[in-house]
C-alpha cells in the first residue's frame, strides 16, 4: 500500500538536536518531556537480498505506523538510515513515554509486506526524559546509552534510568528468547471464562498468557513468568499482556452483565511510582471502564510487598478497579491484615477447589476462605472448578463466581467470543 502523504523526512543530527532544544523550551514546566530512539534491525541484510527500493520501502511504512501512534503533538524524525526519533512533549511521567514504546514496539510487530513478501522486523527503542528544558542536549544521548544497553541485554526497550540496571541483567537464554517473542509476536492471550453462579451467565473471563515458541511450540506461563519475574522482562511482558487483554476487552459485546477482564500482575511492578498512572491510562486508550478491569495479584507476592505497593493498590481500588487477591488461601493471611486491603475480590485457591469434595479438609479449607472472604465484603472466585458437583457444592457455599475445566479451558480470543455468543442467555454444559 502506498503511503497517502510524504514520508518522515531524513534530517542531519544538528538539524534534529535543534528541534530537540525548541521541544525541550516548549514543554511545559513540571512535565516530562520524552525521547525514544528506535532502531529498525536487519535493513542491511533486507538491502542486500531485496534492493534498496525494498528496505527504503519497509522504513517508509514503518514511519506511517508510528505516525498512527504518535499523539497531536509528538514529532517523529528519521535520524540515521535506520533509526527513528520520536519526541514526545507535555507527558505526566516517565512511564508514558514506556507506554509510547510498547506501542511501537506493536507498531513494529505486524509483518511488512512489500511485493509478495512479508518481512518480519525487530526494533530497538531507547528512552530518554527529562523535566528540565536546560537538558535538551542530554536527552539525545540518554536515549542512546538505554538504546546500547536494551541491545547488550537483549531487551526490546529501556530507559536511561535502567540502563545501569540491564547492562547487569542475566544473559540468560530464555531471556533473549523472551526478548524475540515479544518483538515477533510469539506472545498471545488465552481467555477462561467465568461464571456468575447464582444467575448462571458468564460474567468475564481471566487472560492467561501463552507462548507460541517457534521450535517449541506452545509453552504455558509456569515456564517463562518466573524467569520474566527474575530479570527484568517482566515489565514489557506485563504491560504487552494488560495492552492485549484491554484491547481485546473493549471489542466484547455488552451482554446482561458487564463483562469483566481479568489480569494477572506480579506483585514487584506494584512498587514502580507510575504503575497505577499507567494503568489508568491504558484503560482510557482501550475503552474499558475501570469497573471491568480486574488486576490479579498472589496473596504470598501481595503480602510481601504490601508496604510498598499500598498507594498503587488504594489509587487503583478507588479509580474503581477490581484488586483480586490470587491463590488465596496459600499465604498466611491474619485478619488484621485484611481490614485495611484495597481488594474487592479473593481466588480460592485451585488446589483447594480441585480436591474440595474427596477431602474434608479442603472443604474445610475453601467453606471456611469463602466465609472469611463475605465478612470483609470481598467477591468470591473459585478457580479450578473441574466438575458438576464441585460447581454444585460452591453454589451451596453462597461462592460468587466459577472458573474451570468443567466451564472451560483457557482458550483463544476467537473461540471465546463464540463461547460467549453460544451462551449469551446463560451458560449451558458442554
Ligand atoms: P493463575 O493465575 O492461578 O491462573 C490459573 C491457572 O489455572 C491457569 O494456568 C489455568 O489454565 C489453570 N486452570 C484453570 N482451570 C483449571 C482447572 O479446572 N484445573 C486445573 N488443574 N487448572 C486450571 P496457566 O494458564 O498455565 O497459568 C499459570 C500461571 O501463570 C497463572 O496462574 C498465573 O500466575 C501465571 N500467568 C498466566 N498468565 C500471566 C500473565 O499474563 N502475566 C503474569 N504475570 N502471570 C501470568
Ligand atoms: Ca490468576
Ligand atoms: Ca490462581
Amino acid at each position: 500500500m502506498a503511503s497517502a502523504v510524504a514520508p518522515v523526512a531524513r534530517i542531519t543530527r544538528d538539524a534534529f538536536t535543534a528541534r530537540l532544544d525548541d521541544a525541550a523550551a516548549s514543554n511545559p514546566g513540571g512535565r516530562t518531556l520524552g525521547l525514544l530512539v528506535i532502531r529498525v534491525h536487519h535493513l542491511r541484510r533486507v538491502n542486500a537480498t531485496f534492493g534498496h527500493a525494498v528496505s527504503d520501502r519497509i522504513l517508509t511504512d514503518f514511519g506511517d505506523r508510528l505516525r498512527t501512534i504518535a499523539r497531536g503533538h509528538d514529532e517523529i524524525h528519521l535520524i540515521a538510515d535506520d533509526e527513528y526519533a520520536m519526541i514526545l512533549p507535555n507527558l505526566t511521567n516517565r512511564g508514558h513515554a514506556e507506554l509510547a514504546a510498547n506501542k511501537a514496539i506493536r507498531a513494529a510487530a505486524e509483518p511488512f509486506t512489500v511485493g509478495k513478501t512479508a518481512h518480519t522486523m525487530a526494533i530497538t527503542i531507547g528512552i530518554g526524559t527529562s523535566t528540565n528544558a536546560a537538558e535538551a542536549a542530554q536527552l539525545l544521548q540518554r536515549a542512546e546509552l538505554a538504546l546500547a544497553s536494551a541491545e547488550s541485554a537483549h531487551t526490546p526497550y529501556a530507559a536511561y534510568a535502567d540502563a545501569t540496571a540491564r547492562a547487569t541483567a542475566l544473559d540468560w537464554d530464555i531471556e533473549t528468547e523472551l526478548t524475540d517473542a515479544l518483538a515477533h509476536s510469539e506472545l498471545e492471550m488465552y481467555y477462561q471464562p467465568q461464571l456468575e453462579i447464582a444467575s448462571n451467565r458468564i460474567c468475564g473471563a481471566e487472560a492467561l498468557m501463552r507462548w507460541h515458541h517457534p521450535e517449541r511450540g506452545l509453552i504455558t506461563p509456569d515456564f517463562f513468568i518466573g524467569a520474566a519475574e527474575r530479570t527484568n522482562q517482566i515489565r514489557p511482558i506485563t504491560w504487552s499482556a494488560l495492552n492485549m487483554a484491554l484491547q481485546r476487552a473493549g471489542e466484547w459485546p455488552t451482554l446482561k452483565l458487564p463483562l469483566k477482564i481479568g489480569v494477572n500482575i506480579s506483585a514487584g511492578l506494584l512498587s514502580d511510582r507510575e504503575f497505577a498512572a499507567l494503568v489508568l491510562n491504558a484503560i482510557g486508550i482501550w475503552g474499558v471502564a475501570p469497573q471491568r478491569l480486574v488486576l490479579e495479584i498472589t496473596e504470598t507476592a501481595l503480602m510481601r510487598e504490601l508496604e510498598k505497593s499500598y498507594a498503587t493498590l488504594k489509587r487503583l481500588h478507588d479509580a474503581g478497579i477490581t484488586i483480586s487477591i490470587d491463590d488465596f488461601g496459600t499465604g498466611y493471611s491474619s485478619f488484621a491484615y485484611f481490614r485495611n486491603l484495597p481488594a474487592r475480590e479473593i481466588k480460592v485457591d485451585k488446589d483447594f477447589v480441585i480436591k474440595m469434595l474427596k477431602n474434608d479438609k479442603d472443604h474445610h479449607i475453601v467453606e471456611s476462605l469463602i466465609g472469611l472472604a463475605r465478612k470483609f465484603e470481598l467477591r468470591t472466585v473459585a478457580e479450578g472448578v473441574t466438575d458438576e458437583a464441585t460447581l454444585d457444592a460452591l453454589r451451596d457455599l453462597d461462592c460468587d463466581v466459577a472458573q474451570g475445566y468443567y466451564l472451560a479451558e483457557p482458550m483463544p480470543h476467537d473461540e471465546f467470543m463464540e463461547f460467549l455468543d453460544r451462551n449469551r442467555r446463560g451458560w449451558q454444559p458442554g
